[in-house]
């Protein structure tokens, strides 16, 4: 039988991140015949995140096949110090913990004879990097936020290891002041700047040391598109003050997508009951809030929501979760009655324009015509698929690097409006959204015409144009494919 080259692809566990691995699987498979897949599993337990695992059992079942195979790694055993800081931290144990089931896996489980190809690990999986490393097989990561935060890692990590500068000074400069890093267009200000590359405490160091990781990869795969991150994506090929050009030149970027989840997570029947909703519903004129697989907010901004959506008196299909309730690690999950939550009443007031559901089959909804406009938490594939039918965006960012996506969207690409750039979830002083404010921005998101609507739509015929044949991601993951059966010498 004719020898294929096998690619190792090692996602992290969290729906942001595996379903744009299984995509990419997917994407490697339908363009070259050649190559074979095997995707290396670790699961979140259900205590921390009920979606992902049943998520990844659901495409693994529907997309084995003789070329695409799922190996799932030996369970973790969490310890409480697991549990005991943020989603992250546990995600990061999680990873460490897989390092011997992954050289194990390679020394006397992978099945079959084929030519190894390639490691592709996600950009939270670097820990697992030196592994592959052992068995002397190209590395690969797939970056699955903006080319833009990309080169910001890598900037931050440059200035704290060639510089000797403390870039969590970065959180004390002047809140009115304004700071320009390589990667952005426009100058930021601090108050954006994500916590995972200021807090020193939490998160820097774990993330400085990913940034370490991507230099040491044979290539840089990025879920976006040339014509979206223009600046970003020269900033990095130019090397503006991301390594020591000379001496250290950076990995090959190949941005491919957008790649969107096209899996589904939940079952038809409990799909339709949503869109036969917004089938009923005149052609743009609902706006959708939905935060992402790890967003919930606390009860009394909710409740803000909630009066603003009164106000405004407009259709909404509003994703409303419960936020986590035992421990610092747990996802958000579903509420089991609205009205625990939403003013006494708004239901039924509500009744003949709104819909409060759990977790919505998200891609599903941006496709639907019913759609005007989508207050996002700016996580990138949100972006991605906002942009991908052309939706307007509004943004309300909570956590990782999503203050600065939504900076980038409002300032830079022109897809979105503000509701707020700097909210944060871990902020212990964050203020609350108004009612007031919260009305604004959806007014203005939902208004028929206007500069961000005809950027959207601009945006995504050019996102759709990327991928076509002849289109830049088209080609860019072209390159990539080769150098894979290269790297198998086939
Ligand atoms: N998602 C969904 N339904 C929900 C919440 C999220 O389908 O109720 C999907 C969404 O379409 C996207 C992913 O989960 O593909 C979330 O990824 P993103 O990067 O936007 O944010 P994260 O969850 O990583 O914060």
């Amino acid at each position: 039988m004719e020898k294929l080259a096998e690619v190792i692809l090692i996602p992290s566990p969290a729906m942001g991140h595996v379903a744009q691995m299984l995509e990419l699987a997917k994407l490697f498979l339908s363009r070259n015949p050649q190559l074979s897949i095997t995707v290396l599993i670790m699961k979140l337990p259900d205590y921390i995140d009920a979606v992902s695992g049943p998520f990844v059992d659901s495409v693994a079942a529907s997309s084995s096949s003789g070329r695409l195979r799922f190996f799932e790694l030996t369970a973790a055993d969490p310890t409480p110090e697991w549990s005991s800081k943020t989603r992250g931290h546990f995600v990061y144990r999680l990873v460490q913990s897989q390092k011997s089931h992954i050289r194990e896996f390679l020394i006397s489980q992978r099945p079959g004879n084929n030519k190894l190809a390639g490691f592709v690990v996600d950009m939270l999986c670097t820990p697992l990097m030196d592994v592959a490393g052992e068995f002397g097989i190209p590395i690969y990561v797939l970056f699955t936020s903006p080319a833009a935060f990309l080169g910001l890692m890598l900037h931050f990590q440059f200035l704290e290891d060639e510089c000797c500068q403390d870039v969590s000074n970065f959180n004390n400069s002047d809140s009115s002041s304004l700071l320009s890093f390589p990667s952005y267009a426009c100058p930021i200000p601090p108050t954006v700047l994500p916590m995972v590359l200021v807090d020193r405490d939490t998160w820097l160091g774990r993330f400085l040391d990913f940034a370490r990781g991507y230099r040491k990869a044979k290539g840089i795969i990025i879920n976006t598109f040339a014509e979206l991150e223009i600046h970003a994506l020269d900033a990095y090929n130019n090397n503006n003050n991301m390594s020591r050009s000379e001496q250290e030149p950076l990995p090959l970027i190949y941005p491919i997508g957008p790649i969107l989840n096209q899996s589904k997570s939940r079952s038809e029947s409990e799909e339709a009951e949503t869109t036969n909703w917004l089938d009923e519903q005149p052609l743009n004129s609902v706006v959708l809030i939905c935060f992402g697989s790890q967003g919930s907010l606390q009860a009394e901004q909710v409740k803000e929501i909630a009066i603003a959506l009164e106000n405004i008196g407009c259709r909404f299909l509003w994703s409303l979760r419960r936020p986590p309730q035992s421990n610092n690690a747990q996802f958000p999950g579903e509420y089991t009655t609205y009205s625990e939550i939403l003013p006494q009443g708004f239901l039924g007031r509500t009744e003949k324009k709104g819909k409060v559901v759990g977790w919505v089959p998200q891609l599903k909804v941006l496709s639907h015509e019913a759609i005007g406009g989508f207050v996002s938490h700016c996580g990138w594939n949100s972006i991605l698929e906002s942009i991908w039918f052309g939706v307007p965006i509004a943004t309300w960012p909570l956590h990782s690097e999503q203050q600065v996506n939504a900076f980038q969207l409002v300032k830079e690409v022109g897809v979105a409006v503000e509701i707020t750039l700097d909210y944060c979830e871990r902020n212990k002083d964050q203020p609350m959204i108004t009612a007031e404010a919260i009305k604004k921005g959806i007014m203005k998101l939902m208004e028929t015409n206007s500069p961000v609507r005809d950027k959207a739509k601009e945006m995504k015929e050019k996102s759709r144009g990327s991928i076509m044949e002849g289109g830049s991601s088209y080609l860019s993951l072209g390159k990539l494919i080769d150098e894979l059966l290269n790297n198998a010498a086939l």
